[in-house]
């Protein structure tokens, strides 16, 4: 799948953008703080309804703006197709477009035009805690499975209703009558979350060990280990099991959420481990490992995607190129032969006889060329 143009208007710090786009590489060039990251993330979000970054969507209107526009015309499945957001700072319900036809769901443009993220921040994924590594399966499969997505969505918003229940149900005990059909909802879609990431994850892991090894020369053996509440014994078992064996788990907690007055545990806290050769990165890793494992993690994103969906998402890097090694940089852009390409930075460098570039300043384009 290709983006041939984008519109937007007050994203970000952009009052108004028109652009068109090589289906190779696009080099997007400018000083600090002028709106490459602003950009990326205008075409991350039109794919996928999620901003790889902002956590409310008011974030993303521009300052006093009343709406915020992003419109893309793509090719997908071989065809000229088209996909509009409007968003609002006020929290009114944005609206989304696939082919000028209203949609409900961002699961309705699920596989349209996949994309695949590296940042700088990436590169400490597998060092810190486990919110980013969560991010990144659920990035990666919200485009893989649009049930997936539906089935995220609907846990997330039970466990702000259950979040609310436990802040209040002291002052109103009555809350407490309604909080087992929560936990019983919680516990199905739980289920089905923890049976679509175990296949993910093992899928990602047979794949990231393939370019790690290929990195490493064969000198280190890449393991991926996915991890999720104690009392499910098997990821892989049948929904009903797994269904099970959260009632059980939240059951056990059941005292302990009431007390602490928050949803303590369950697939909202799950994660994984990365190992080499049997030993555990996070806590013995160097930064070289660490960067090659994590190159190795996101170019079996792009492959998983590249499987199932029979053609290549987009590869988006902000900025991450400069914070690599040449070695590690030639691997990087060995890799960028195929499908669009969507490169930020400082500096042009080596970069330019890519393909387009686009200069930017101040939320404007200031050259274009191809
Ligand atoms: P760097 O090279 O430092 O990463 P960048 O070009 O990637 O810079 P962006 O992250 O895209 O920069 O951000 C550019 C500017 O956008 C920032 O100065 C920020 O204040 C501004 N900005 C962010 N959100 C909004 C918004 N909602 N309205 C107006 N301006 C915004
Ligand atoms: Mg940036």
């Amino acid at each position: 799948m290709k983006l041939n143009e984008l519109y937007l208007r007050d994203f970000r710090n952009y009052q108004q953008l028109n652009l068109s786009f090589d289906p190779g590489v696009n080099l997007i060039v400018g000083r600090n703080a002028q709106g490459k990251t602003n950009l990326l993330e205008a075409i991350g979000y039109l794919g996928c309804g999620k901003s790889f970054r902002a956590q409310k969507t008011s974030e993303l209107v521009r300052f006093g703006g009343d709406f915020a526009e992003i419109h893309g015309k793509l090719t997908s499945q071989q065809r000229q197709q088209s996909i509009r957001w409007v968003l609002f700072p006020s929290g009114r319900q944005r609206i989304l477009e696939r082919n000028g036809v209203k949609k409900r769901a961002s699961s309705e443009i699920s596989g349209m035009l996949p994309s695949v993220l590296f940042c700088p921040e990436d590169l400490m994924i597998l060092k810190g805690g486990s919110a980013p590594r969560r991010r990144l399966g659920d990035q990666a499969l919200c485009q893989l499975r649009p049930n997936y997505d539906a089935a995220l969505t609907e846990y997330t918003r039970i466990l702000d209703q259950k979040s609310r229940i436990l802040k209040d149900h002291r002052e109103n005990p009555a809350l407490l009558e309604i909080l087992p059909e929560y936990n019983e909802r919680l516990c199905q879609v739980g289920a089905l979350i923890i049976s679509y990431r175990a296949r993910f994850y093992e899928a990602l892991g047979q794949a990231a060990a393939g370019y790690h090894g290929e990195f490493s020369g064969g000198a280190e053996e890449f393991s991926l280990q996915y991890k999720t509440v104690s009392t499910v014994t098997d990821p892989f078992a049948p929904i009903s099991v797994l269904t099970e064996q959260l009632r059980e788990h939240l059951q056990c907690h059941y005292r302990a959420e009431l007390d602490s007055g928050n949803c303590l545990t369950g697939p909202h806290k799950d994660d994984f481990d990365v190992d080499l050769t049997g030993i555990s990165l996070k806590l013995y890793g160097s930064q070289g490992q660490t960067r090659t494992a994590t190159i190795s993690l996101k170019l079996a994103q792009r492959e998983l995607m590249r499987r199932e969906m029979g053609e290549e998402p987009l590869l988006l890097l902000d900025d991450v190129l400069s914070e690599l090694d040449p070695g590690r940089q030639d691997f990087v852009l060995n890799q960028i032969t195929k499908g669009q390409v969507f490169i930020t930075a400082c500096e042009p460098g080596r970069f330019t006889k890519l393909g387009k570039t686009i200069e930017i300043q101040q939320g404007q384009i200031v050259q274009s060329e191809e």
